[in-house]
């Protein structure tokens, strides 16, 4: 009887060996560059109540309302697999009592996200992110450093020409203020508006202006807004601009610019990209100054930003820069003629190996021209070759690739020999 082939699911993608080491490099590149602005790891589960998501991103927001994936466990409890990791770090901020240990914390996550949403270039159904979250503080000196970050992490993937799209949504009441002004604005045109919208126009009226709908866009293009925020925020919003300017941040001001979640306040920020197709957005982030009180934590100001890694990969230009900074470590082929050799250039390895030195050795007795021509294609730095004469003498012939020079070496003097030279196995894809 026939098999079924299984496949994996709609919208989600296997990262194979080659592009995997990509990967792995901007999240190393991006945990070098967190860390380097005081922004330290944090791991959370990645599944969470729904609760947890319906009460911070909002009931009618376009994750909860149709993106997320949530199902009841064996329990009977409604549980997701998380959508985003902002409200998953809150929810620890607040379980793990951060705040009466540290109160201000700077925190960084890496991991995959779960929408059902169309699958399209640029959209999965599990997709990555990078984020960093700094709760406790409302200084604006810190939405200035998140966007920094942001900037100084895409310079270092190798992504250029992004644009910063920032806005400042105001506190609660210059917030309730835009939505009165948005509405009024909106009102003549609301049987133009895609049925969605015309849902939102209710129950999410910011969200509109987020809308991707082309007749949605052309009405909210036309629209006039007006200053909505009050001293105070308009003070900050200077600030940030005037910071971001000693920055050498290139940014442009959109009063159309909202998240698409409930929980944003005050200053809102987009990295687009036109080395990206329709999916332009490569990162996105603000201040989110009431998200902890929403999930009953403390009253205190927080923002951050979220990046899809998947659209940082497709913008970068030269993936290859990135991937040969992952292939400089050392590796060392060892190479076996007979099956008494076999058995001992496989010791070898293990020695090798338990000193963190990267090697490897062919399995299926090839010739030595075979085994040659593989040591090349791995791109090995040093070729050990063990035969009978060798074996009888206690030692091998250790080959350097790089200028063909070989000699022989008793085989307890052979990792020694390794010493001098810089290893990398890390990202020894
Ligand atoms: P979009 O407007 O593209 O739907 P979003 O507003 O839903 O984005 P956020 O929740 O702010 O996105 O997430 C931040 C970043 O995560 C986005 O800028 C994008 O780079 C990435 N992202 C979001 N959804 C997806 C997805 N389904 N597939 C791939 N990347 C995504
Ligand atoms: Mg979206």
């Amino acid at each position: 009887m026939a098999v079924n082939k299984v496949n994996r699911l709609k919208g989600t993608q296997d990262i194979m060996p080659d592009e995997a080491c990509l990967w792995q490099e901007i999240e190393d590149i991006a945990r070098d560059t967190a860390l380097t602005y005081g922004y330290r790891l944090i791991r959370t589960p990645i599944i969470e109540e729904t609760a947890l998501f319906a009460r911070s991103s909002g009931e009618e927001s376009d994750i909860v309302k149709k993106q997320i994936y949530s199902f009841p466990d064996q329990g009977g409890r409604d549980i997701c697999l998380r959508p985003e990791a902002t409200a998953s770090v809150c929810r620890a901020y607040i379980e793990n009592h951060i705040d009466k240990a540290e109160g201000f914390v700077k925190l960084f996550y890496s991991g995959p996200m779960f929408r059902s949403e169309r699958p399209q270039a640029g959209r999965y159904r599990q997709f990555h992110q990078i984020g960093v979250e700094a709760i406790g503080s409302y200084s604006v000196y810190l939405d200035a450093e998140v966007i920094m970050l942001l900037d100084d992490m895409l310079k270092r993937f190798g992504v250029f020409g992004h644009v910063f799209h920032i806005n400042s949504l105001g506190c609660a009441k210059d917030k309730s203020a835009i939505k009165a002004r948005i509405r009024q604005a909106l009102k003549p045109s609301l049987n133009s508006l895609c049925p969605d919208c015309r849902r939102r126009y209710d129950t999410n009226i910011l969200r509109v202006l987020d809308c991707k709908a082309p007749a949605c866009r052309d009405i909210i293009a036309d629209i006039k807004l007006g200053n909505t925020l009050c001293r105070e925020c308009e003070q900050g919003f200077s600030t940030l601009q005037r910071l971001l300017q000693n920055a050498c941040i290139e940014y442009a001001v959109d009063d159309r610019l909202v998240r698409g979640l409930d929980y944003y306040t005050g200053i809102v920020f987009e990295v687009t990209s036109s080395a990206l197709g329709a999916q332009d957005a490569l990162a996105a982030g603000g201040r989110y100054d009431n998200l902890l009180s929403d999930l009953a934590g403390p009253r205190i100001g927080a923002t951050g930003f979220a990046l899809g890694l998947e659209r940082i990969i497709q913008a970068i230009k030269d993936k290859d820069a990135l991937k040969t900074r992952g292939s400089e470590a050392l590796k060392v082929f060892v190479i076996s003629l007979g099956g008494a050799a076999r058995e001992k250039c496989f010791y070898i390895l293990s020695v090798l190996r338990k000193k963190g030195i990267a090697c490897d050795m062919d399995y299926e007795s090839r010739s030595f021209k075979a085994q040659m021509r593989h040591a090349n294609k791995v791109n090995a730095g040093f070729v050990v070759i063990v035969g009978d004469e060798e074996l009888a003498g206690g030692e091998c012939i250790l080959k350097d690739m790089k200028d063909s020079s070989q000699r022989r070496i008793p085989f307890d003097g052979l990792a020694g020999e390794f010493n001098s030279v810089k290893m990398r196995t890390k990202r020894n894809a």
